[in-house]
C-alpha cells in the first residue's frame, strides 16, 4: 500500500484523527495553513475528485456534511473554507482525495 492517507485509515502511520465513522475520518493538517487546518478523507481509496461516480454520490455529500459540522466543533462559527484540490493543476499532492477545513483566520480570494 503505497497511499499515505491509506496508510493512516488502516492505522499504519499516526496521525491527530478526531473523528471517525464507517465512511470517513478527520485529522488535523501537519502542515497547517490556518489556525484550524483539518481534513476529511473517504476510508476507501478514491485518487481524485474527477473520480467519483454517480455511486459515490452519497459519500461525497458526507464528506461535505461531516466537513462543515466538524467546522463548527472545532470552533469555525464565523466562518470557514473547505477545498478540495484536483490534480496536478489544482495543486493536490497527497493522490487520496481529501477536503481541506480552514479556519480562524481571515480567508482572502482569489486562493492563487
Ligand atoms: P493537497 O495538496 O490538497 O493534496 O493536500 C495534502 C495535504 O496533506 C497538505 O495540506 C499536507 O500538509 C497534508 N499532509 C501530508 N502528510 C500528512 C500527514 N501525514 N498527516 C496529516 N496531513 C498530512
Ligand atoms: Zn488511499
Amino acid at each position: 500500500m503505497d497511499c499515505l492517507f491509506c496508510r493512516i485509515v488502516a492505522g499504519e502511520i499516526p496521525a491527530r484523527t478526531f473523528y471517525e465513522d464507517d465512511r470517513v475520518l478527520a485529522f488535523h493538517d501537519t502542515g497547517p495553513q490556518a489556525p484550524v487546518h483539518f481534513l476529511v478523507i473517504p476510508r476507501r481509496h478514491i485518487a481524485s475528485l474527477d473520480q467519483l461516480t454517480e455511486d459515490d454520490r452519497d459519500l461525497a455529500g458526507h464528506i461535505l456534511y461531516t466537513a462543515q459540522r466538524l467546522a463548527t466543533e472545532q470552533g469555525c462559527e464565523a466562518g470557514f473554507r473547505l477545498v478540495m484540490n484536483c490534480k496536478e493543476l489544482g495543486g493536490q499532492t497527497v493522490h487520496h482525495i481529501h477536503m481541506h477545513v480552514l479556519g480562524q483566520r481571515q480567508l482572502h480570494w482569489p486562493p492563487g
